[in-house]
């Protein structure tokens, strides 16, 4: 027996083997779990079918989280081979590159209602679609950032919606914990994925992190993983409502030690 075996989740946001996703799904399959993924579009399912492949599961279903009902629709198709599941990793987030520089007051209209419907509401979604198939409970995790309890150069209505997604998990975890499922976030330093590379400036960031954090580095999306697999966990049977951070440390330090 290992800490993952005989459950079953969801993984959503695998674009490549740099993802963060990809780093829980990895940890998740060697701890015994049984996976499921979905691909944004079409185009992503040739990059993940070998990485699904070589974590022994065929079980692929698009989703494009900007279309409506597309939650519901994705955990249709996942109750034709599974009947219940045991978690959900939410590990996805989008808005457009030209407003992740420059000044957070001159966001759209359009692109801060599109990056709080993906990188936000669509945690909330999935939580309405996904529930019901955790009968006896489960666990829903998500993927949040420092730039959503405190600023960071560039990351602007990103760190709204980070805001506003870390503040559903604690609204959701009130939810749905009479139904014993718990819902937390991991907010994770640094990693050089494609979302990561959106930021202006993620290079400096990255550098910065890595100096001052207490761990003298950023986290790899393994150890991401190992946290987020932690909290699917029944290790984790007590806790609900969290953002644990997997930052090196980053969060804690207030005034670094200069050079
Ligand atoms: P990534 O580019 O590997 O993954 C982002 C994923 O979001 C992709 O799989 C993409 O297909 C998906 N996505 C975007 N729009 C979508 C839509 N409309 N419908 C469905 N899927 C959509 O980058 P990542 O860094 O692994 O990002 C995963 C999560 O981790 C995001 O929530 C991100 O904010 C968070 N995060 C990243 C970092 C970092 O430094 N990279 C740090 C903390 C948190």
């Amino acid at each position: 027996m290992t800490l993952l075996s005989g459950k079953r989740g969801l993984i959503m946001g695998v674009a490549n083997e740099n993802s963060a996703a990809w780093g829980i799904a990895k940890q998740a399959h060697e701890l015994g779990a049984k996976l499921a993924f979905t691909y944004q579009m079409p185009a992503f399912k040739r990059r993940l079918a070998p990485l699904a492949e070589s974590v022994k599961s065929d079980l692929l279903i698009q989703c494009d989280v900007s279309e409506e009902n597309s939650a519901k629709k994705t955990i249709t198709e996942l109750s034709n081979h599974w009947s219940e599941i045991d978690f959900v990793v939410h590990s996805l987030g989008f808005s457009d590159k030209n407003e992740l520089r420059g000044a957070y007051y001159n966001t759209s209209r359009e692109n801060f209602r599109k990056t709080m419907l993906i990188s936000a509401f669509s945690f909330t979604e999935l939580a309405q679609a996904s529930f019901p198939m955790m009968p006896d409970g489960g666990s829903l995790l998500t993927l949040s950032y420092l730039g959503g309890v405190r600023t960071t150069p560039n990351y602007n209505v990103m760190g709204v919606a980070k805001a506003a997604l870390e503040s559903s998990v604690r609204y959701l975890a009130v939810d749905l914990g009479k139904k014993n499922i718990r819902v937390n976030g991991l907010s994770a330093g640094p990693m050089k994925t494609l979302a990561g590379s959106a930021i202006s400036g993620a290079r400096g960031i990255f550098r910065h992190s890595e100096k001052n954090s207490p761990l003298g580095r950023n986290p790899d999306i393994y150890e991401v993983g190992n946290a987020g697999c932690y909290l699917i966990s029944d290790l984790a049977s007590g806790v609900t409502g969290e953002i644990h951070y997997v930052d090196g440390g980053f969060n804690n330090v207030g005034v670094s030690i200069s050079e």
